[in-house]
């Protein structure tokens, strides 16, 4: 065996936008497979919806809430994270179904930051156009900065933002428009002492999907509250200010489990493209010749193990694709 065979992309040059577990997931396969692999992302965290505040009340992951593992090679991926104590099981009281339920430690971006290895991340770069010049590719930036000479670019952000970068490739992106996401309005209380309402977890609470309570959580201390308002709530009040957002929400998260202590820490947080309304229905979404791909959960479902499954399969065929041509 060559060192091709081992290394199909040695020598190239990768951009990855989109510092989510999809976009990590592929930087790291592709890092592993040789190549020189640069990774951007618009805010200042990692893991993107996989997302924990730190409060004066303690820790809350205000994004994903909680993740399952259904398919072979992410139970393996998994059962690796727990081994690293990247992620751990969650057995709330109100839990329903069968399911595990896992979560990232000590939080949930906690889970891909084990994955930021052979690669860099640079942070608070918002990427605003993708130019391919001379057969290699130029990503333009927000504050007017350039960063050029990319052979591969993998695009992994929400689908409305993919659509943005990816519209002038034509097919397969075309597909990306098929895709739909709904937004989430998410409530963050930290409370001076703790309540118990009977239950860490709830659904469906007037217009609450989900409320839950974070040191139910392993390795979270504080008493920390998420409320998330249903699709349809976050949809009508998306221009809404924070402020009476804030002031509509926290009535709501009293309905659901009593009158709240005073508050050590209180926002909210608007997720525009939360959830996966509609699905592609593929994989992940791969140009012709391999050069230029999208990977994200709005491929496949809403939930992180679609991300992750997309992100290591456009890596996959990237790689194969590569030793295809080299061979
Ligand atoms: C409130 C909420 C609750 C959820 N609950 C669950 C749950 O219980 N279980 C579950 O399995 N899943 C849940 N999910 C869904 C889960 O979080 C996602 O499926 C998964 O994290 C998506 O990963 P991703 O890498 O595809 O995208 P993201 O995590 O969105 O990553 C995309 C990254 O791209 C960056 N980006 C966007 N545009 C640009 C740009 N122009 N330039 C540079 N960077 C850019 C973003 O900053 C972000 O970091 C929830 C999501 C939310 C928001």
């Amino acid at each position: 065996m060559s060192d091709t065979d081992l290394h199909p992309l040695d020598g190239l040059r990768v951009a990855v936008v989109g510092a989510g577990i999809a976009g990590l997931t592929a930087a790291r396969k592709l890092a592993k497979a040789g190549a020189e692999v640069s990774v951007f992302d618009k805010s200042r965290g990692l893991g993107g919806r996989l997302a924990t505040r730190r409060t004066e009340g303690g820790p809350a992951d205000h994004g994903a809430q909680y993740f399952t593992a259904r398919e072979p090679a992410f139970k393996a991926w998994v059962a690796r994270a727990k081994l690293i104590g990247a992620a751990a099981p969650w057995v709330p009281r109100g839990k329903d179904g069968e399911e595990e339920w896992l979560v990232g430690m000590p939080g949930m971006s906690g889970l891909v930051t084990a994955l930021v290895d052979g690669f860099t991340v640079a942070q608070e770069r918002t990427v605003t156009a993708i130019h391919e010049i001379e057969g290699r590719f130029t990503l333009s930036f927000a504050d007017g900065a350039e960063a050029a000479g990319f052979d591969r670019v993998v695009v992994a952000v929400p689908a409305p933002q993919a659509a943005g970068l990816l519209g002038a490739y034509g097919a397969p992106f075309d597909r990306i428009g098929l895709a739909a996401m709904a937004p989430c309005w998410t409530l963050i209380a930290a409370l001076s002492a703790p309540i118990d309402p009977g239950f860490d977890v709830v659904r469906d609470q007037g217009a609450l999907q989900w409320v839950a309570r974070s040191a139910s959580k392993p390795g979270r201390e504080g008493e920390t509250w998420i409320a998330q308002a249903n699709p349809q709530w976050s949809a009508e009040h998306l221009e809404d200010d924070p402020e009476s957002v804030r002031a509509a929400l926290v009535p709501m998260l009293e309905a659901a489990v009593g009158p709240l202590p005073a508050r050590l820490y209180e926002a909210v947080h608007r997720w525009r493209y939360a959830l996966v309304d509609k699905a592609v229905g593929e994989t992940f979404l791969l140009s012709p010749d391999g050069r230029i791909g999208a990977a994200g959960d709005w491929l496949i479902a809403p939930r992180v193990e679609a991300a992750w499954t997309s992100g290591d399969g456009l890596a996959e065929a990237m790689v194969a694709k590569a030793a295809a041509s080299a061979g």
